[in-house]
């Protein structure tokens, strides 16, 4: 064992552990939770020394960055994960290349990947994001319009939505972020049955408020700063 996966497996461990005890600690089973390693600017060799010690779910937010790492990496099977804004342009680089997209905003992104992931013959499981309105939130698709896209989206056959995902805007006092947390989960339960379909999953919560996401349901957590340390500056 390397040094870096030595290390990296034992903060791994750590953020298990603690998301694990936030889940017992609320009733729920710790495996309903899954952990989405965010690896954004950490090196490929980051990711690759985590996948040792058993870690297969790496979340990414820029969709060049994320290209070079899955060829570099393309001898791993991993679950990659895109989590960052995405305009409709870029979406032919992301549709059929990622296990899940977290950040669908919009209808015309949707149809985008739509379009992208039906021409290859695949179907992406995508999570709508949504701004719980609060003013400095600024991306995910407003609450009282997100009915409406997703009815149009449910159309859309080589998309299957698999839940909703939110980013609230305050990193440094979790329980601020607990109401937005418990909103997408009301929103959720409202929807599914307006929808006429199951909404499995919750993508909510980073390194500072991940306990409270997982007490207010979140079944995916995106956890980048406490496993690997801080970011490399960008570009
Ligand atoms: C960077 C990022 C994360 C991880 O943030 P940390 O605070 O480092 O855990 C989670 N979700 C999104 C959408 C991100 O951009």
């Amino acid at each position: 064992m390397t040094d870096l996966e030595k290390e990296l497996a034992e903060r791994m461990a750590r953020v298990k552990e603690e998301v694990a005890e936030a889940a017992r600690g609320c009733g729920r089973n710790p495996e309903d939770v899954t952990i989405v390693a965010v690896s954004k600017i950490h090196p490929a060799a980051s990711i690759r020394a985590l996948h040792a010690s058993g870690q297969l779910d790496f979340g990414e937010n820029y969709v060049q960055e994320a290209q070079a790492k899955q060829e570099t990496l393309a001898d791993l099977e991993l679950r990659w994960h895109f989590i960052g804004g995405l305009q409709s342009n870029k979406a032919k680089f992301v549709a059929g290349k990622f296990a899940l997209v977290h950040s669908v905003d919009s209808l015309k992104l949707a149809k985008m990947l739509h379009k992208k992931a039906s021409e290859r013959g695949k179907v992406q499981d995508i999570l709508v994001q949504v701004n719980i309105a609060e003013e400095e939130q600024k991306s995910g698709i407003h609450e009282n319009n997100l009915f409406e896209m997703m009815d149009e989206v449910i159309g859309l056959d080589a998309l299957r939505i698999v839940g909703l995902m939110t980013m609230p805007p305050f990193f440094d006092e979790p329980e601020r972020a607990r109401p937005v947390f418990a909103r997408l989960r009301e929103l959720r339960d409202k929807l599914e049955p307006k929808l006429n379909m199951k909404l499995p999953h919750l993508s909510m919560g980073m390194t500072g408020d991940f306990v409270p996401a997982v007490e207010e349901g979140a079944t995916l957590v995106r956890i980048g700063t406490k496993i690997f340390g801080p970011r490399p500056y960008k570009k």
